[in-house]
């Protein structure tokens, strides 16, 4: 059975290229009927909050991609919090110890800086150089009696390390490059590369897809998973690795924490569909088909094949980014459109928290109008919030008042006003009246005619088609906006 994981450190916020991540592992798992741990790395308990935990968890159900075992839902090879596995860790150690696989080494710091510089001057590789491997047992003693505090190093293997990326085919590392490395602290912290290693081969992973800046510690964890199936921890099956093509921002360089547009809150504040977003990170190296851009979560994990990803590196692009998610925001079932709106408007204090029946039917009545020209859901505040904001609060965006409310302005809206009285207040009456008034009646061409009558209703040069918008603004309050315009 297909296992993978995710295993976020739970210090910062999601990234794009984390969650490309965690999506490449769930659909790769939902392809295969596997499963998807969720691991929180967070050794480094200082920087970690309660509050950074619950984003972690919020985010990925937001983008719906969900765990089969980990924090909040469990399964039998837990605990999935590295802080609640300490004791995991030092047990394994001291068994890497006593079997020879790891060993103490006192070295300090300004000896092994010392000898790596005189190594870089000789010409010679400067990884660490294996001084404590095989220390006599006296020396030992010396530097315990000395009151050294030991790390705890891998005994690397001297044969070259081979194995066959998904992505990126046959990759070898050679020995004279991957010294022996540190796996616990003086201190004894526990690190990384020892724990990452470790809860991969307790909890059963089978692939480790990851982006490839951890490439290069690869070689290190394949030597750990062989040592540690020689002292029967875990399956003793090493994983098969894939490493996912860096993900590149503006100016061709890879994209980083602190850039713009790198953050998964700035989407969900934008209002992206989880769906959208996702199409969109799915692009950065797979793709479905030769011609085609946008496609379901479901027909992504029916196609998904770790072994088409591309290792070329993808660049990100936000207007891209945008098309996709506007492709899905026409895709929503209408209804389900209206419903997705909501918490913008109710964030914009347009719409109350729950809101009353007429407010529904009339935003029911707006979605055909507006849905093919949103591209994100917090354009519905710009785009429908003339329909639901109180008359007293009600404004007309300066810019488009000093365009357009110039010159015969007011007496269009004159025009209008009077035009519209008695009529019957549906789309075509309300348009039939405002052609025969302004159009056959002042001779106007229509963008003159329309345009400030425009304005005075949506507040905005741009919105939904008029006629229809005035219907489902009302009588009342489309007349009472001809007047106020005209002020
Ligand atoms: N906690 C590591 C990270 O967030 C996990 C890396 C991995 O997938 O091995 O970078």
């Amino acid at each position: 059975q297909v296992r993978v994981r995710f295993p976020p450190s739970p210090t910062g916020l999601l990234t794009v290229g984390n969650i490309r991540s965690a999506l490449f592992n769930w659909a790769f798992a939902r392809h295969y009927g596997g499963k998807l741990v969720l691991r929180i790395e967070d050794t480094d308990t200082a920087r970690n909050t309660e509050e950074s935990y619950r984003y972690t968890y919020d985010a990925l159900r937001w983008l719906g991609l969900n765990w089969d075992e980990g924090p909040e839902v469990g399964g039998d090879l837990g605990p999935y919090l590295q802080s609640e596995r300490m004791d995991i860790y030092t047990d394994i150690v001291t068994k890497l110890l006593a079997a020879g696989k790891a060993y103490h080494c006192y070295c300090s710091q300004e000896e092994l800086d010392q000898r790596r510089e005189a190594a870089r001057t000789a010409g010679q590789h400067s990884g660490y150089d294996g001084h404590c491997r095989d220390l006599p047992p006296e020396q030992l003693q010396a530097y315990v009696d000395e009151g050294r505090r030991p790390v705890v190093r891998l005994r690397m293997p001297d044969h070259p390390i081979v194995f066959d990326d998904l992505v990126r085919g046959e990759i070898t590392f050679l020995p004279e490059n991957l010294g022996d490395y540190v796996l616990v602290r003086a201190n004894g912290y526990p690190l990384y590369p020892l724990v990452n290693p470790v809860d991969d081969a307790l909890m059963e992973i089978t692939h480790v897809l990851r982006g490839e800046d951890l490439l290069s510690s690869t070689p290190r964890q394949i030597a750990l998973y062989e040592a540690l199936a020689e002292i029967g921890v875990g399956s003793g099956r090493t994983p098969r690795f894939g490493h996912l093509p860096f993900v590149m921002g503006e100016g061709n360089k890879r994209l980083s924490k602190r850039d713009k547009g790198s953050g998964l809150t700035e989407y969900v504040e934008r209002g992206f569909l989880p769906e959208g977003l996702l199409n969109y990170l799915a692009l950065l190296g797979w793709s479905i088909a030769e011609d085609r851009d946008v496609f379901t979560m479901a027909e992504m994990v029916e196609a998904f094949d770790i072994r088409k990803v591309n290792s070329n590196s993808a660049r990100f692009d936000p207007k891209k980014c945008e098309a996709i998610n506007a492709a899905h925001m026409r895709m929503l079932p209408r209804d389900e459109f209206a419903e997705r709106t909501i918490p913008f408007l109710v964030g914009a204090g347009l719409l109350p928290e729950q809101p009353a029946e007429a407010q529904l039917a009339v935003l029911h009545a707006a979605v055909p109008l507006v849905q093919e020209r949103m591209n994100m859901l917090s354009e519905s505040v710009g785009m429908l919030g003339f329909l639901f904001v109180d008359d007293a609060a009600f404004t007309i965006d300066p810019d488009a008042a000093a365009k357009v409310l110039t010159g015969d302005a007011g007496t269009v809206l004159d025009a209008s006003a009077k035009a519209l009285a008695g009529v019957e207040w549906t789309t075509e009456a309300i348009e039939a009246a405002l052609r025969a008034a302004l159009i056959e009646g002042l001779g106007l061409k229509p963008k003159n005619a329309f345009g400030p009558v425009r304005v005075a209703i949506s507040g905005r040069r741009i919105s939904p088609p008029l006629f229809e918008s005035m219907e489902l603004l009302g009588r009342e309050k489309s007349l009472h906006r001809l007047e106020l315009a005209r002020r």
